[in-house]
């Protein structure tokens, strides 16, 4: 239950308050000055109780556990503004497209100038790889940095990379425009809190495991420490199905915008492992009403570093733009 105080109220007023509330077994958590969180058994909550209080100006009660992602606190739609661009607008799908990871200066060289003739703004580029075996491809990690600056001055676009750590943020923030936590760090709550104390745009990966509550709560752990530049990214949760590498919970779009005034985009890349299934799904992620994609292109998915088989060709990828433009133009939508 969330309860709103008077504006100006004295510290006398508020103790007395919470006293009430810790002599009947509820724990308190001040979310501002004036909007306070209790829980605890409420199913018998005599509401008689808060005409005690005039410093009560009203109460909600909640069906979840967090409140600050949610339609409760704030019924508009949040649309995060990004330079000149934006993410979450009604009338608008984002397109973030690009490698999974920067491999070196001719292969990104390359995809970023055949991106930026499709149109693209939206660049991911990854450098920092969190891979299931420590074998496997690690990401040009900090000597790829000079790259993505060099192209951000050329060509005026927007760069999304993954940050694995809370020692990267300084370092990231002055050449990426957007962060990406990734599905093994949804929950790695230190990192959140980091993140929450920046203003920076960030995009939330749902865990492969994590319900649908469990990653709201992830954000509303950013949200709690004043970043509301939330983009929640579902790509896809560990099932018993063995043909594709994840399964697509589609469902948990329209859930999402149903709970929270966050924006959300699909990664059919991650979800699927499986270029072939990349365009059914992104047609069906816009026509679910989600904010974006976020996809994987390379020049030449058979030798790609990481991720190749799940990696769309540009070509593929100019034929997909066609069929979401169709799709969009229905639905009253641009494609970004
Ligand atoms: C990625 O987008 O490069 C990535 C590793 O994604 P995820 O965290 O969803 O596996
Ligand atoms: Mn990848």
């Amino acid at each position: 239950m969330i309860i709103y105080l008077k504006k100006e109220i004295s510290e006398n007023e508020i103790n007395e308050l919470v006293q009430a509330l810790k002599n009947k077994g509820y724990k308190i958590f001040f979310i501002f000055k004036n909007i306070v969180k209790i829980d605890g058994d409420l199913n018998n909550f005599d509401m008689t109780f808060f005409k005690k209080f005039s410093c009560i100006l009203n109460f909600q009660k909640l069906n979840h556990p967090f409140y600050l992602v949610s339609r409760e606190y704030k019924n508009d739609d949040t649309i995060i503004k990004i330079k000149d661009s934006y993410i979450g607008k009604k009338e608008e799908f984002t397109l973030i497209a690009g490698p999974c990871a920067i491999e070196n200066e001719e292969q990104f060289s390359k995809i970023i100038f055949n991106l930026k003739n499709l149109g693209i703004k939206f660049i991911r580029a990854g450098l920092f790889k969190p891979r299931t075996s420590p074998y496997s491809f690690q990401g040009l990690q900090n000597n790829g940095l000079e790259l993505i600056n060099n192209f951000k001055k050329e060509n005026n676009l927007l760069f999304v990379s993954e940050i694995v750590s809370i020692e990267q943020i300084d370092k990231l923030d002055k050449y990426v425009d957007i962060f990406q936590i990734g599905c093994r760090n949804m929950q790695n709550y230190a990192l959140l809190k980091a993140i929450g104390k920046t203003k920076k745009p960030v995009i939330l990966k749902r865990g492969f495991s994590n319900t649908i509550e469990e990653w709201l709560l992830s954000a509303e752990y950013i949200m709690l420490e004043g970043n509301e530049n939330i983009i929640l990214c579902e790509r896809g949760i560990r099932t018993f199905e063995n043909y594709t590498r994840f399964t697509l919970d589609l469902s948990s779009i329209p859930l999402v915008k149903k709970l929270s005034h966050l924006p959300i985009i699909v990664d059919p890349s991650h979800a699927t492992g499986r270029w072939d299934l990349i365009e059914p799904l992104s047609l069906a992620s816009l026509a679910c009403g989600a904010d974006g994609l976020l996809l994987e292109v390379h020049e030449n998915p058979k030798n790609a570093l990481s991720d190749g088989p799940q990696s769309l060709k540009l070509e593929n990828f100019e034929e997909l733009l066609c069929k979401l433009n169709n799709i969009a133009k229905t639905l009253g939508k641009e494609i970004k």
